[in-house]
């Protein structure tokens, strides 16, 4: 684009009302205008972008065989009705009538609709697999619209749905679109995590669904990762995961375990909970929650009976100084550590856990002992890692392993629904026997709008955007300072050289003093800036190119430049 008969404003304040450093960013650098609560407009170079990002999610999805359609927007009330969501969906589903007063809602995603053309269209196990996509708009009436693009009420989805006949098939293309998913992101230069996500009851039989999120510290949820153990998922399935094993009985516990898993430290450890780290999740949950009664008790192989006597009191000895630290910061002095490895040692640390009113006592180090580990204390109810741990700051670092807690922002979600549509809607596909079986289906959402404030949230500076170059409205911003024919004549060949090397530019030519020029090159952050100085060009033939991401600039003659910057 040639700036001079562009269309293209900057800010120089940032909106008030613009909370996120995307969305003041976008604003700023006019890439988006809000033309009503929740509702953008995408102004031309955002829209560049959208078509990149667009690009990226189609190729990897074409390549693993997903099929492209476009479904509408408006969605009959029936479907809904028939999968029982009309009302389930409350106030989010924005609902209307026809001159004819049949009911219709803007989608707000499109189970229904795609589960409807499938049963309409294909009737033959041998149809399946198929993965069906579109890219569309959807309406979702958010209760908090906020942060931009990241939180709208309208927003563009690409969302994906597949068929199966059978569990197999369902779990070979989820790793296949798993991986797809990785590629997308990668590819857009993002730093993403994807993580087990809480499937509610769909989950219960063994339907998987991970979400990936952008680690970025405006996100509105909350990632666990256990990087020892390679444990990730978002904080409702990690407090799903930890409330499964602290409320087991013990020998509820070991149905957790793989035939090879022998202790509880294994069994938890497979599930991102190792014993060590469930001590420490437990020291988190009390400094957290900063009232609960607590009892630790540390099996340290010394069964000597007599050292079980120090009731109320933390023995220092056994807590490392972070601990302490982080306890008496709080007022907390209710761990307890001791000794004993013998059943009747552990029955006097009980007894005293009760006297104590503790909510969990904890062992560790012998595997017999492991068991009752997570056994809360009798007459206690156990009390769980809640959503209080939101609360936590990052990496609340406590004893060896470490809980990596992050903010990140969800930019797509996979999901398997198992029959749960294709059951509700009736539908069937002929097996070999030419019976009638209920296909199974996957989900497989990305938020292609959100995508772009995740990647500003991700990539930028005091001085603007730094777009990762797979997804940048342009490869270049190429301006020149100096007002003679012959400089505008060598920008002007500089400009079509750029291009003829397959490179896309924002010319400034518009005649600016260089600091409002670079200040709107910093803004909206193109992977590189070009910039002819005349009175530099004279004096030594060189042309400047400085990369947005390093700062780092470079000097190159004429005819270096395009082999330099391609
Ligand atoms: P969230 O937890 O952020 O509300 P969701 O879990 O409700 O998202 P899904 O139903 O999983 O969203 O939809 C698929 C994708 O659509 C999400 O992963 C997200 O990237 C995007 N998305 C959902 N809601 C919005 C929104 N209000 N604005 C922009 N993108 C959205
Ligand atoms: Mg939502
Ligand atoms: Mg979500
Ligand atoms: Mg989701």
């Amino acid at each position: 684009m040639r700036l001079s008969q562009g269309y293209w404003q900057t800010l120089k304040e940032t909106p008030n009302d613009a909370e996120v450093v995307s969305q003041q960013l976008m604003i700023r650098a006019g890439l988006i205008y809000k033309t009503g609560a929740g509702l953008y407009t995408l102004q031309p170079m955002a829209f560049k972008t959208y078509k990149k990002i667009e690009n990226i999610v189609r190729e990897e999805l074409d390549k693993i065989n997903c099929f492209e359609v476009l479904m509408p927007v408006i969605t009959p009330a029936e479907l809904w009705q028939e999968s029982g969501r009309w009302d389930a969906m409350g106030g989010q589903m924005l609902k209307m009538k026809d001159r004819a007063e049949r009911e219709l809602c803007v989608s707000p995603t499109n189970e229904e609709t795609v589960t409807d053309l499938f049963r309409r269209t294909v009737n033959s196990y041998k149809q399946l697999p198929v993965c069906l996509y579109h890219i569309n708009t959807k309406f979702r009436d958010e209760i908090r619209p906020r942060f931009g693009l990241m939180r709208a009420r309208e927003f563009i989805m690409k969302d994906g749905y597949s068929f199966h006949n059978d569990k197999d098939s369902l779990d070979k293309f989820y790793e296949e679109i798993y991986g797809a998913y990785e590629n997308i992101f990668r590819r857009m230069g993002l730093e993403f995590i994807a993580v087990e996500a809480d499937g509610g009851n769909m989950a219960a039989g063994g339907a998987k669904t991970h979400e990936f999120q952008v680690v970025a510290d405006n996100g509105e949820d909350y990632v666990v990762t256990i990087p020892r153990t390679k444990f990730a998922a978002n904080i409702e399935k990690a407090i799903t995961v930890r409330k499964n094993i602290a409320s087991a009985p013990a020998a509820e516990l070991t149905k957790f375990a793989t035939p090879n898993q022998k202790t509880c430290e294994e069994v938890c450890a497979a599930h991102g909970m190792p014993i060590t780290q469930s001590l420490k999740s437990l020291v988190m949950h009390s400094v957290i929650n900063g009232k609960d009664q607590f009892f630790m008790v540390m099996l340290l192989g010394d069964d000597s009976l007599n050292e079980v006597k120090f009731k109320n009191k933390v023995n220092a000895e056994h807590i490392r100084p972070a601990q302490q630290a982080e306890l008496d910061r709080l007022g907390l002095v209710k761990g307890f550590m001791g000794p004993g490895t013998t059943a009747e040692g552990f029955k006097v640390i009980y007894d005293e856990a009760i006297d104590m009113n503790a909510s969990y006592v904890v062992g560790a180090n012998e595997p017999e002992h492991h068991m009752k580990g997570f056994v809360p204390a009798r007459d206690t109810k156990p009390k769980h890692f809640r959503a209080d741990m939101r609360l936590a700051k990052e990496g609340d670092y406590i004893g060896d392993d470490q809980i990596v807690l992050k903010k990140g922002i969800e930019v797509g979600h996979i999901f398997q629904l198992g029959d749960k549509y294709t059951k509700a809607m009736k539908v069937t596909v002929l097996n070999e026997q030419g019976k009638g079986v209920t296909p199974l289906m996957g989900c497989y959402g990305i938020g292609m709008t959100r995508v772009m404030a995740a990647a500003i949230e991700q990539n930028n500076d005091k001085d603007g955007i730094i777009w990762p170059a797979s997804i940048a409205p342009y490869d270049v911003y190429l301006c020149f300072i100096g007002k003679t024919p012959e400089t505008k004549a060598l920008a002007e060949e500089l400009n079509s050289s750029i291009k003829k090397a397959g490179l896309e530019t924002l010319f400034d030519d518009r005649q600016l003093g260089p600091g409002q020029m670079f200040k709107d090159a910093d803004l909206i952050g193109l992977p590189l800036r070009v910039t002819l100085g005349e009175r530099d060009y004279l004096a030594t033939g060189e042309i400047e190119v400085k990369i947005r991401k390093t700062g780092e600039t470079l000097k190159v003659k004429k005819d270096d430049l395009v082999p330099t910057i391609k």
